[in-house]
């Protein structure tokens, strides 16, 4: 395939490991089970499928790795640097040790802003400047590879991880379109949270059309998000709430 499909995910919970991440409302509709994440990796195990994930959960290292590294898989871990060390978060020899089994450490900001694009230029700058620090201090080489907390994109999140030397900047804009912006590759990637069902995977493997249905779906919601602002998370708690 001349593509790569990349998917996005959070936490990954068994019985002995039931916490890890954001313990939050919203943070628990991506929290999965590692049975449910075990089929999925052996199911759609190919050089054309990438798991990566958010926020830097200690999951990764008790629940995800193992299982990536039975199905012969790397994944590219998303840290927000802040959380480092505290509680249901990786340590710095967890982030050291992932490094050295083949995984990728890459950063996800350092505090996680809850809208990081509306944050100052500078301030922007140096939530990728921060992390990228930390995290390079801890693997010990150079760390390129980023995310954007919260999906909150724009031209000023680009720039200024492209001006502290981050090379890709992925997003959460479900597409497998490559673009490059400021001299950076910006990449999309597709959702994965409890919900997710077998029959979604085989879609956006297969089918490009449900793929461009599902980008227009996103670039609508980013739309409404830009238009009620703040007032977009306290819906969407409530939302969140009302489900149970
Ligand atoms: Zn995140």
């Amino acid at each position: 395939m001349e593509y790569k499909i990349v998917l996005m995910y959070h936490d990954v919970v068994n019985e002995l490991h039931p916490k890890s991440g954001f313990q939050k409302v919203g943070a628990l509709q991506y929290t999965l089970n590692s049975r449910v994440f075990f089929e999925q990796v052996t199911r759609f195990n190919g050089d054309y499928i990438v798991f990566s994930f958010d926020d830097g959960g200690e999951s990764f290292y008790t629940v995800i790795a193992p299982i990536l590294e039975h199905n012969n898989q790397k994944g590219i871990f998303f840290i927000s640097s802040k959380y480092i060390g505290t509680e249901y978060f990786l340590t710095k020899e967890q982030i050291k040790e992932l490094d050295k089994r083949g995984h990728l450490i890459a950063s996800h900001s350092h505090t996680h802003p809850l809208i990081i694009s509306e944050l100052s230029y500078n301030e922007i700058v140096n939530e990728w400047k921060t992390s990228k620090t930390l995290l390079e201090e801890i693997v010990g080489h150079e760390v390129t590879v980023a995310s954007v907390p919260g999906g909150a994109v724009s031209k000023d999140v680009i720039k200024a991880a492209a001006e502290v030397g981050i090379k890709t900047l992925y997003t959460s804009e479900p597409t497998t379109e490559v673009r490059i912006e400021y001299g950076i590759e910006v990449i999309g990637r597709f959702t994965v949270s409890k919900d997710t069902t077998m029959e979604f995977f085989d879609k956006i493997v297969s089918d490009k059309n449900y793929r461009v249905q599902l980008q227009k779906r996103y670039k609508r919601l980013l739309l409404v998000k830009k238009f009620l602002g703040s007032n977009y998370n306290r819906f969407k708690q409530l939302v969140l709430k009302l489900r149970g």
